[in-house]
């Protein structure tokens, strides 16, 4: 027997990927499976029906999501959306389960197997399947492009016969997938760069993306490859080396973040006070609470003092196309490990990226920690 696999158009505001792209549903039909689109799923992402090859258009989301065996989606399914789900359904896609509790209970309630992609294992074996990293790739992009929009500087150095105008200088904070892309960027941009982290083995990283290090003198490498939460004590260390910096710097792109935690302060009011008029910061961690003290996450602000202060939200569904195709072929890659050879569905429970990822499974929270914030501690 074969499964359908499906995908309706995303509805949640300012959101314009979709899960499924004509070349994902290509692969996917080779494997013996059946595809239904939502009318328009694409669209946004500049994908139209028409572009999908083999794949049954139906006219209302609700004709998709009756007759999907696995959902695919970008934004966690809407609770009207579960509602109209089979039982058994599988969902794949962000499901955030830390942030709607609602949404869990449901999902269990209605027996559906959910996976949520951001709790997938960061291992070698799952890099084709991070949808973390294909995001933040685009957002650390996207975060420098919106800087030097917003600066009433050149990015790059400029000798013309009216003088030579410097470069900029821009600092990139946090260096993983997203400030690693960012600094890439705005290499290319032509600015003068630098970047720190707490983590240890980014200082080659960011040397090799021909910036320079910034040394502040803190250290928090944490569990499995991420940094850990700063004590009071680093905070205020890395705070007062990086107050003197920042006075001589142009753009500021912010991407720190640890996993489960609000975003670290790391740019007080006090630090911004003392930059230059016609500074720039851009805050991606704005979703999360902001590394500025004063970021206002979708606002776009001005001090006193004239700085830009940017918090963007969502910038992957700003290159939708790109942020779509990498999206779709991550959850292609997740969902190949289940698919037989009769285009049918088999989930290996022994297998940690399916165990791991799984939040509810048979009416049941599968996920612990998920479980003890949606159930409470279990006696
Ligand atoms: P993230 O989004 O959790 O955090 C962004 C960056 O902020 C990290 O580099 C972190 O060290 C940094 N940070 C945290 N607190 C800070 C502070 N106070 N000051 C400065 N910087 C701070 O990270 P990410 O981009 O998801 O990547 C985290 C790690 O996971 C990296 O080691 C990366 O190489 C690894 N990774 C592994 C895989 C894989 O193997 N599948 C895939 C992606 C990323």
């Amino acid at each position: 027997m074969s499964i359908t696999i499906s995908a309706v158009r995303e509805t949640a505001p300012g959101e314009r990927r979709v899960a499924l792209t004509p070349d994902v549903a290509k692969k996917l039909k080779a494997r013996q499976v059946d595809l239904v689109i939502e009318h328009d799923a694409g669209k946004a992402a500049s994908f139209p029906d028409a572009a999908f090859k083999d794949v049954e258009v139906v006219p209302d989301a609700r004709s998709a999501l009756a007759k999907a065996d696995v959902l695919l989606s970008v934004q966690p399914p809407t609770l009207e959306e579960i509602a109209t789900l089979k039982p058994g359904t599988v969902t794949i896609g962000y499901l955030q389960p830390h942030l709607a509790p609602e949404r869990i209970k449901a999902l269990r309630d209605a027996k559906i197997t959910s996976f949520a992609m951001e709790l997938l294992p960061r291992t070698t074996r799952a890099q084709a399947m991070d949808v973390l990293s294909s995001q933040a790739n685009i957002a650390g992009y996207k975060a420098v492009l919106i800087a030097a929009e917003a600066s009433p500087k050149f990015f790059p150095m400029l000798t013309t016969a009216a003088g030579t105008v410097r470069p900029s200088k821009a600092l990139i904070v946090g260096a993983g997938v997203a400030g690693l892309q960012a600094i890439a960027t705005a290499r290319r941009l032509g600015a003068q760069v630098e970047g720190f982290d707490v983590r240890p083995e980014t200082k080659e990283q960011i040397q090799s993306l021909g910036a320079k290090y910034v040394e502040l003198g803190v250290s928090a490498a944490g569990a499995g490859g991420y940094a850990r939460e700063l004590t009071a004590e680093e905070r205020a260390q890395q705070q007062a080396a990086l107050a003197e910096h920042i006075k001589g710097v142009d753009v500021i792109v912010t991407t720190a973040a640890v996993p489960g935690r609000k975003a670290p302060r790391i740019i007080s009011a006090d630090m911004v006070r003392g930059m230059k008029a016609g500074s720039v910061i851009v805050d991606i961690a704005a979703e999360t609470g902001g590394n500025c003290e004063l970021t206002e996450a979708g606002k776009s602000i001005v001090t006193d003092n004239g700085v830009t202060i940017i918090g963007p939200v969502n910038l992957a569904a700003t290159a939708p196309i790109h942020a779509s195709e990498l999206y779709a072929k991550n959850l292609y890659n997740f969902l190949e490990l289940s698919i037989t050879k009769e285009g049918d569905l088999n989930l290996d429970w022994n297998d940690e990226l399916i165990a791991k990822t799984c939040v509810t499974h048979a009416g049941e929270i599968k996920h612990e920690l998920t479980k003890q914030l949606v159930e409470g501690a279990q006696p």
